[in-house]
């Protein structure tokens, strides 16, 4: 089986180049992609090895008068190979809707570079299967999913410490399948991730018991001792 793929979002931290330079060297590995903010993205591509890069958010034009924008063109120069897009913190601090995200991530896949689209329920409900449903398909029918990746990110484990229990995280996996199946003949080949509140310890179980490609990660990805020890627990 190959590595499973471990998506660093950074968020807006740190604050110096410095330290984010500290923290990109213990996590330099083949299966990493680290997500820094904008301005440190030339810096931190610049002294990796192994990991690739990818941006936290794009805009949904490839040029022009849009000030404080950043294109996914640019983001292709700076050698990015991924871009996150529809996390929950743009949804409900920067109201991006499903019409706003689809934009972005048809132009991210026409420039080559790969979305890694987030989707999860808000609470901890019955409905919440048919909410990841509404979600897939209104981000994605339509589109080619060759060079997708799904992020199953249940709002309620954003940040909080408190991870999906792992026997609704492997149901929802398997259901997210289906709805990918549904929208595309071979979407169950779709790399699907897990995020929200991973840490050292409970990583492994999200990839090896529930069956998850790989791990989105925010806060631990910042702790240069839990970041690397969780990349050993699930690569071993
Ligand atoms: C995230 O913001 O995508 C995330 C998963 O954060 P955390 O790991 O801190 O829950």
């Amino acid at each position: 089986m190959s590595q499973p793929l471990v998506v660093a979002n950074w968020k807006m931290n740190p604050q110096k180049l410095k330290e984010a330079k500290e923290i990109a060297s213990v996590s330099d590995e083949k299966n990493v992609v680290l997500c820094p903010p904008f301005v440190f993205l030339l810096e931190i591509k610049k002294i990796l090895k192994k990991a690739n890069t990818g941006a936290q958010n794009c805009f949904s034009k490839k040029r022009g008068a849009f000030t404080g924008e950043i294109s996914p063109l640019m983001l292709k120069e700076a050698g990015c190979k991924y871009v996150i897009l529809g996390h929950s913190e743009r949804r409900e601090l920067f109201e991006e809707d499903t019409k706003k995200i689809r934009e972005k991530i048809a132009l991210v896949l026409s420039v080559g570079i790969s979305p890694i689209v987030c989707i999860g329920e808000k609470r901890k409900s019955r409905k919440n299967e048919e909410e990841v449903k509404k979600q897939l398909v209104g981000l994605l029918k339509g589109t080619s999913l060759k060079h997708i990746i799904v992020a199953y990110e249940p709002r309620f484990a954003i940040g909080t410490g408190n991870s999906c229990p792992l026997d609704v995280a492997k149901k929802r996996l398997f259901f997210i399948k289906k709805v990918l199946q549904d929208i595309e003949k071979k979407g169950e080949k779709t790399p699907v991730l897990y995020g929200g509140s991973v840490n050292a310890k409970n990583a492994s179980l999200y990839i090896k018991d529930a069956g998850f490609q790989g791990l989105l990660i925010g806060g631990v990805s910042l702790k240069k001792e839990s970041f690397s020890k969780l990349l050993k627990n699930v690569t071993k």
